[in-house]
């Protein structure tokens, strides 16, 4: 098979050692005669490797003890449900900053269940750039304050954490979670839908502080209640083992690599590199996103001339470069350059963009 690079945005692309170790171990993991999947995760081995897991997670995130690690499962969709019954009481109210599609979603999900207060939206501006934290306007009462670092339809991403005061800062962290270092201290809660940068879908990582796990005074089943799958260390029932499993052989890959500083630096040089190539097309390419706001995650860009979209998917397809149509709110395309995206598929995407923009300009 020939070389080919994968720039979906979700699921998407596994680095390449993690799905060989796993390929390796499938039939006969651990040498306990079966798959990891065919096992109880009441076992011993698959106990171990949860430990190991979570230390491993821990020591990337350098995660502080106040905080509680969950492996989940419902997508993040799920919680933008779970996390206002969790986080608020009845009849209270939360911030939610809309910068994007997915905070749009997670403030209507969440409105059955708490008074939502948009404190800012950039609806207005097709959310092509961030609302600043100076903008915002905060609810003194709110329970959390609720936002996207990194917005993956929009391409649009916040390169600094805001300071909210003393409401607990929850983060939807589905598009970015480790893709450079992280102070994990300035946030109340963080979640993460597993498929863009941690393993399968199916799994949410999400990464509490413990004071918060006691917020849940509404009536509701066990199974919605963080504080009981923390008490349960994440196996009130029976988890997703399999994207639990491949989570921590991202985590351990991540370690080798040399951890978050060197990944986040990794990402940092691809994204410079296709945003240069895009800006230096004499306009036959276009991001048209403020250039402050940025994603490093998500890269969404169009054409010139939208006829040369279907010219475009088909060649580079050919040419092994998966998945880089955009996502039909908008349009166009979009290359999604998470940590297992590496600079080599950048370098060949660049390649092909500006042979096809030499042929058809
Ligand atoms: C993909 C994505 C989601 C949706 O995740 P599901 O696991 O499909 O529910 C939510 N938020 C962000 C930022 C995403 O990128």
């Amino acid at each position: 098979m020939s070389q080919v690079w994968n720039f979906s945005a979700g699921p998407a692309a596994l680095p390449r050692p993690v799905l060989e170790r796993a390929q390796r171990e499938l039939l006969d993991w651990e040498s306990s005669g079966a798959s990891v999947m065919e096992q109880s995760h009441r076992g011993k081995r698959f106990i171990a490797m949860a430990e190991r897991v979570e230390a491993d997670l821990r020591s990337l995130l350098a995660i502080p003890d106040d905080y509680a690690v969950l492996f989940l499962q419902g997508g993040a969709t799920q919680h933008f449900a779970q996390i206002p019954m969790n986080l608020a009481g009845e009849g209270g109210c939360a911030d939610y900053v809309v910068n994007g599609h997915w905070g749009a979603k997670a403030a209507s999900e969440a409105a059955p269940y708490v008074r939502v207060n948009v404190a800012a939206s950039s609806q207005s501006d097709h959310y092509l750039r961030l609302p600043p934290r100076s903008t915002w306007t905060l609810d003194p009462n709110a329970a959390y304050v609720h936002y996207t670092p990194n917005e993956t339809i929009h391409g649009v991403e916040y390169h600094d954490v805001p300071d909210v005061g003393n409401a607990p800062l929850v983060a939807d962290m589905s598009s970015s979670i480790l893709s450079g270092p992280l102070d994990v201290s300035r946030f109340g809660l963080i979640y993460a839908g597993a498929q863009k940068n941690i393993g399968p879908s199916g799994l949410v990582l999400m990464i509490i502080r413990r004071d918060l796990l006691q917020r849940a005074s509404r009536p509701m089943a066990k199974i919605f209640r963080y504080a009981e799958h923390a008490a349960a260390d994440s196996m009130l029932n029976t988890p997703n083992t399999w994207g639990w499993y491949l989570a921590g052989l991202t985590f351990q890959w991540l370690k080798d690599l040399g951890g978050l500083a060197a990944m986040g630096e990794r990402n940092r040089i691809k994204a410079e590199r296709l945003y240069a190539a895009i800006d230096g097309s004499g306009g036959f390419y276009r991001n048209p996103v403020d250039v402050a706001a940025r994603s490093r995650m998500n890269v969404p860009f169009t054409l010139h001339d939208s006829t040369l979209d279907t010219d475009f998917l088909r060649e580079s397809e050919a040419a092994g470069l998966l998945a880089l149509k955009g996502h039909k709110a908008l349009g166009g395309m979009r290359a999604s350059l998470y940590n297992a995206v590496p600079l080599e598929a950048v370098d060949a995407l660049i390649g092909f963009m500006r042979d096809f923009a030499a042929r058809h300009g």
